[in-house]
């Protein structure tokens, strides 16, 4: 009997859970010398994509903002911000008093976005934006107001990759983050925010059009003049930073009076030497935009948890881990958020039955110790991944704009500001991102770059830029 179990075993079942756990660390392991590579090829993606020439070339998308001026405190009056993003829609606004006063009132409100909106119409998805904003404007209590005559301005957040041409346009290149709205891409999503705003008979005006990451830097250099890149991880990542115009070689025509620019990378669309697995192929594979945004689908939010579950599903499959028969609930796509991952991770206990219970309740599946201890080294190994290479962009960026401009980063205190459900809520996650960039810039150098966390900047500083870019900044 004990031959013939023996035997079945040997060829049915070829890997073991610990073989698959193995295997998998060694396809995710992020050693200094990759981390570093990751780190110069992010450098080199990020020059090649300012390079000459109109249209998509090599290296990332390298966006120029038309943000070529910071917010310098003076802003005054009442401006909105409107913030589509990824998992929820907000709208929010800000009195802004000038140097002294700074903001003297400021409210928001937030709706998580309807699922069908996100595969539907352009206009459907333009009119509930107009409309929450139409329901919020319509409530101003006393500590708002706007000067006799203009129009109420918005700086509009918008968190997807747009081709701006101006710093109050910008044509729709293509969605991420799982939405697949039809109609918007190759649209100026001004001009169907505007056409949505006129459907609901609201009379405001679009003075910026920011991607969140901007927002986020021009929001936190607001507070602190050191502020010179901005992150975003969360549902999806972006960075931004400062660059001088003269190492912007493919916008010709614009001046800029400060002589710089933020520049939003889109590095989210990096993909140079990146350790991958076929848990990442597949998905991707699966994604509705196969062969895009695969930092993003490796770094990000939206997709840890789901990395994770197919890893599951496989040693369900070959090694009968939870059992006989793969648990049912397991095989639907995106069923492990990042934030249940995130919670099964703070789980302390002997019995990890915070785990068990988490496991049970999203995915139906019954587990013991032995499994749980598995799952979490899963879990470990997938954010380990996704905290340490988010570190390497960052140290990537700043080598960049260290080449460009010497003792401009290092050698002095610069600022990061990072803001995103991701850095925010999941400690192993960013503690994992903070040993990358000190690993990578050595103590000396990393103590001159602070990483900070800005909750919530990017509204404000959408707010700001169209403060700073209102139409009625020109007449006295
Ligand atoms: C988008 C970026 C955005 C980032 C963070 C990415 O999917 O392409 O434009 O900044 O998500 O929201
Ligand atoms: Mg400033």
């Amino acid at each position: 009997r004990r031959k013939l179990t023996m035997t079945l075993r040997s060829d049915t079942v070829s890997v073991t859970p610990t073989e698959i756990l193995t295997k998998l660390k060694r396809d995710c392991a992020t050693p200094l010398p990759l981390l570093q590579q990751v780190a110069n090829a992010m450098s080199a993606d990020m020059r090649a994509g300012l390079g000459p020439g109109p249209g998509p070339g090599p290296g990332l998308p390298m966006i120029p903002t038309y943000v070529d001026n910071l917010p310098t405190g003076n802003e005054k009056g009442l401006f909105y911000a409107l913030d589509l993003g990824g998992t929820n829609f907000r709208v929010l606004r800000v009195q802004l008093g000038g140097k002294d006063e700074r903001v003297i009132a400021t409210e928001f409100d937030q709706v998580s976005i309807p699922q069908h909106l996100m595969f539907g119409a352009s206009e459907e998805l333009f009119d509930f934006i107009a409309s929450g904003l139409a329901k919020f404007a319509s409530n101003e209590d006393g500590r708002f107001h706007v000067s006799p005559g203009r129009k109420r301005e918005i700086g509009f957040t918008f968190s997807f990759p747009v081709k701006q041409t101006s710093i109050d346009s910008g044509i729709l290149v293509k969605w991420t983050k799982g939405f697949a709205v039809s109609g918007t891409v190759g649209r100026d999503v001004v001009a169907c925010l505007n056409e949505a705003m006129e459907r609901q008979g609201l009379d405001m005006r679009v003075s910026a059009l920011v991607n969140d990451a901007v927002g986020t830097l021009a929001g936190a250099e607001y507070w602190d003049n050191d502020v010179m890149v901005a992150v975003i991880l969360g549902t999806g990542t972006n960075a931004c930073y400062v660059e001088q115009m003269s190492a912007i070689p493919k916008l010709t025509e614009h001046v800029s009076s400060s002589g710089k620019m933020i520049i939003s990378t889109e590095w989210g669309a990096f993909s140079n030497g990146l350790p991958l697995t076929e848990f990442d192929r597949e998905m991707d594979a699966a994604s509705i935009n196969p062969g895009e945004q695969i930092f993003e689908k490796t770094i990000a939010g939206m997709y840890l948890g789901e990395i994770v579950r197919r890893v599951l599903i496989k040693m369900a499959e070959e090694d009968a881990l939870f059992g006989k028969s793969v648990p049912p609930n397991l095989s639907t796509p995106f069923i492990l958020g990042t934030p249940v991952i995130c919670a099964m991770q703070q789980d302390y206990s002997g019995d990890l039955h915070r785990v068990g219970s988490l496991l049970y309740d999203k995915a139906g599946v019954e587990s013991k110790l032995s499994e749980r201890k598995t799952v979490l080294e899963v879990c470990d190994t997938i954010v380990k991944r996704g905290g340490s290479l988010a570190g390497a962009g960052i140290v990537g960026i700043l080598q960049k704009m260290e080449e460009d401009s010497k003792g401009v980063i290092l050698g002095r205190r610069s600022v990061v500001a990072i803001d995103g459900g991701l850095y925010e809520n999941y400690p192993q996650y960013r503690a994992y991102l903070l040993d990358s960039v000190k690993e990578l810039l050595g103590t000396e150098k990393s103590n001159d770059v602070v990483i900070e966390h800005t909750k919530d900047g990017s509204g404000i500083g959408a707010a700001l830029l169209a403060a700073s870019n209102s139409i009625y900044n020109q007449d006295f």
